[in-house]
């Protein structure tokens, strides 16, 4: 292709290292902690207060450092051998060559957020670190993989709490110098693309970020020529109004699809993350109109090769548009296809009780030939929210499949838990992860030497808190009892439980406050002491996600809770990494069936942290009795206030009668419970294989992918 980036950073490194200045700008390193450690060499505290940004540590770490670096004998075996993975990685024969040589032409995968490193805050939270996964497993697999997402100038807010519980968001302007990205240029010009509303151009223009193999594009609307309003159009995620959120969708979808072919490329397969992207099937339609198709034989031409996943099992989580708002920016658009507004409209047009409106995911599910859900009680209850678009069919025969999701496991697990299961599953496990009977042999592990490893995670869970707690307090205006609230009476040698996601209302954080008296008991037992770590933001927007958060802390703060219970500000993909490998247990407590899938559990849980979850999205395809536990029963309940009852019952009882009985059952020699061992070994056996991205992304292939291809 006659197209060049143009990097946003510049370095000045030393020859034998310049190397580093590469490895910074592909996004591999990010999921090979190898390659942190040989950043991290350079300076550890420089490296942990620049939070891991390998660009800015190698142009403020100092020449003279660099010099040094440069000459040292075990730095550069180090630097060596690091390069001669990252090499091979990408020279070696891949899964995808060696099963599916068949495969050529790209997939094309489009999401509106990806969390792929905590530097790049282009993502808000579980749908972002899924897209981010992905792309790295499909990297890994080999797959020709292409992506289209959003450069958002301001990143995704940062929380700070204030004294009383209330969630403020602070909002950082990203320096594209800092960031791994560079500017698509053809003829010493940046590439754009644009849409003509009918009162107006909107352009963007095209950045790139590298993620191993796979190239990532992000559409930015920052150019001159468009207005002030325009520009801010991508500065953030999820704009709460719809006038622009219906703008970015636009962008996003028919933006996305311009954008892939001014870049050259012809993909097979269209897959939409979510419904945000269902503008792209009209774009595909549209380009087979003006070359002469018809509007029906256009729709058969292209529907195929479209791959729709739904995340939201509740009506009114999905995005859906007034009418008015299409023919405010959309009008032009369907006399390009030669449509009338009604036949436009009809599309995706869903009634609601209040009036017509346009559906993104009715428009997704309508033109796609693959729609998956992703958990299996997601797919019944997608299958059942969306039957009435096939009033002819039996619900069993609505055509939504599923896929439950995974995590990227080498991107999630501890680098020490990661080198144990290297010695005792043989040093090619990792190309084989997604073998169960491989993974039988984490039996083999002494449980001294997975104790050991955990405690340490403990303990740098516990540090780490209390440095960022040194930091809020050293910058004043942080309250004493701020300061308690935030861990620092963490003790890493207390069963610990992790409790950290979005605060939606449905996710119930307060489910384990709803008796405090009871709770405070529990926890402050003589030598069994409990402390549950919280940490999680609610949508700028959402109050009643505030409030829950403000219920939460105000419980947090009182003296009773011994400082055992604690909110942890400004969860992000950094502070999730940490507290999955190192707290003891990960409790998850939706409203059944709200929690599609949910994947923080999984992340605990390759990393030998049991959970201890409602039978909701992936736990109920995980739980065996033996991995974990169940909060409340597979069932629906009467109404709310019963369900919340009765799994607050359950939620207690457990905890007091089998979980916290388990862990302290230790042996006072070694203070380890032989018992407690084996679930973390059942958690990682049962887990590993079957909920990681590989397992995930091969399936998609098969499922989806496949037929897509042999359209
Ligand atoms: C994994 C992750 C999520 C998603 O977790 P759920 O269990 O799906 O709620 C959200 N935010 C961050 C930062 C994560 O790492």
């Amino acid at each position: 292709m006659n197209f060049l980036t143009s990097p946003s950073q510049k370095f000045e490194l030393p020859k034998r290292i310049a190397r580093l200045g590469e490895l910074a700008t592909n996004l591999w390193w990010s999921w090979h902690p190898e390659a942190s450690h040989v950043f991290g060499r350079l300076d550890y505290d420089l490296w942990e207060r620049l939070g891991h940004n390998p660009i800015r540590l190698l142009n403020e770490v100092g020449r003279a450092r660099l010099n040094k670096m440069a000459k040292d004998k075990e730095y550069l075996e180090q630097y060596d051998t690091l390069f001669h993975k990252f090499d091979a990685y990408f020279s070696k024969e891949t899964w995808s060559q060696k099963s599916h040589a068949d495969l050529k032409n790209p997939i094309a995968y489009f999401s509106m957020e990806y969390g792929l490193h905590e530097t790049l805050p282009i993502y808000s939270g579980g749908l972002g670190v899924l897209s981010g996964d992905h792309l790295k497993e499909a990297s890994d697999l080999g797959l020709p993989f292409i992506a289209v997402g959003f450069m958002y100038a301001q990143g995704y807010f940062s929380q700070r709490i204030t004294e009383d519980g209330w969630q403020e968001a602070v909002n950082n302007p990203l320096r594209f110098e800092h960031l791994p990205v560079s500017l698509v240029m053809k003829d010493g010009k940046p590439v754009t693309v644009s849409f003509d509303f009918p009162d107006r151009k909107l352009t963007a223009q095209i950045w790139e970020v590298r993620v191993g193999r796979v190239p990532l594009y992000l559409l930015d609307s920052n150019v001159e020529g468009n207005s002030d309003y325009d520009r801010l159009l991508t500065a953030r995620l999820y704009w709460s109004d719809l006038d622009r959120r219906v703008m970015q969708e636009i962008l996003l979808g028919i933006g996305g699809v311009r954008a892939l072919r001014v870049l050259g490329y012809d993909p097979a397969v269209w897959h939409m993350n979510e419904g945000h992207a269902s503008f792209l099937t009209l774009e595909r339609i549209r380009e087979q109109v003006a070359v002469g198709v018809a509007f029906e034989e256009a729709i058969q031409a292209t529907r195929k090769q479209n791959i729709f996943t739904t995340h939201t099992p509740v009506p009114a989580g999905n995005d859906e548009f007034p009418l008015w708002l299409i023919d405010k920016y959309l009008s032009y658009y369907w006399a390009d296809m030669r449509l009338t507004r009604e036949q436009f409209v009809e599309i995706a047009k869903h009634h609601t009780p209040h009036g017509e409106t346009y559906s993104m995911p009715i428009l997704a599910l309508k033109l796609s030939g693959g729609s998956n859900a992703v958990s299996e009680l997601h797919g019944e209850v997608s299958r059942d929210m969306w039957k009435f678009l096939w009033e002819d069919r039996d619900v069993n025969d609505v055509p939504i499949q599923h896929v439950t999701n995974g995590v990227h496991t080498r991107n999630w697990m501890a680098r020490r838990i990661y080198n144990l299961l290297e010695k005792y599953l043989g040093e090619t496990w990792y190309d084989n992860l997604d073998d169960h009977q491989l993974l039988e042999k984490i039996d083999q592990i002494p449980d001294k030497e997975l104790w050991g490893v955990h405690l340490h995670l403990k303990r740098k869970l516990s540090f780490y808190l209390k440095e960022r707690v040194r930091d809020r307090w050293t910058h004043g205006g942080f309250h004493p009892v701020q300061v308690v609230a935030s861990g620092v009476l963490i003790n890493p040698y207390a069963l610990t439980i992790g409790f950290a996601r979005r605060f939606a209302t449905y996710k119930r954080a307060s489910l384990v406050l709803s008796d405090v008296e009871r709770l405070f008991e529990l926890i402050n037992r003589p030598n069994q002491p409990v402390q549950i770590i919280f940490a999680g933001k609610a949508h700028p927007a959402d109050d009643p996600g505030k409030k829950l958060i403000q219920q939460v802390y105000r419980t947090v703060k009182k003296a009773e809770t011994g400082g055992r219970i604690v909110f942890i500000e400004d969860y992000e993909m950094n502070l999730a990494r940490y507290l999955v490998q190192g707290v003891d247990v990960w409790m998850n407590t939706p409203r059944r069936p709200y929690e599609a899938s949910g994947t923080s559990g999984m992340k605990a849980a390759i990393n030998g942290v049991p959970n201890f979850s409602v039978m909701d999205g992936w736990w109920c395809e995980a739980y065996n009795g033996k991995n974990g536990w169940k909060i409340g029963e597979e069932k629906k309940y009467a109404s709310n206030e019963e369900q919340d009852a009765l799994d607050a019952e359950s939620l207690y009882t457990t905890l007091e009668h089998q979980i916290i009985p388990k862990y302290y059952n230790r042996d006072p020699r070694d203070l380890m419970s032989a018992d407690w061992l084996a679930f973390m070994k059942e958690s990682m056996k049962t887990v590993i294989p079957q909920f990681s991205t590989r397992r995930m992304v091969k399936e998609y292939v098969q499922k989806f992918y496949i037929p897509a291809f042999n359209k």
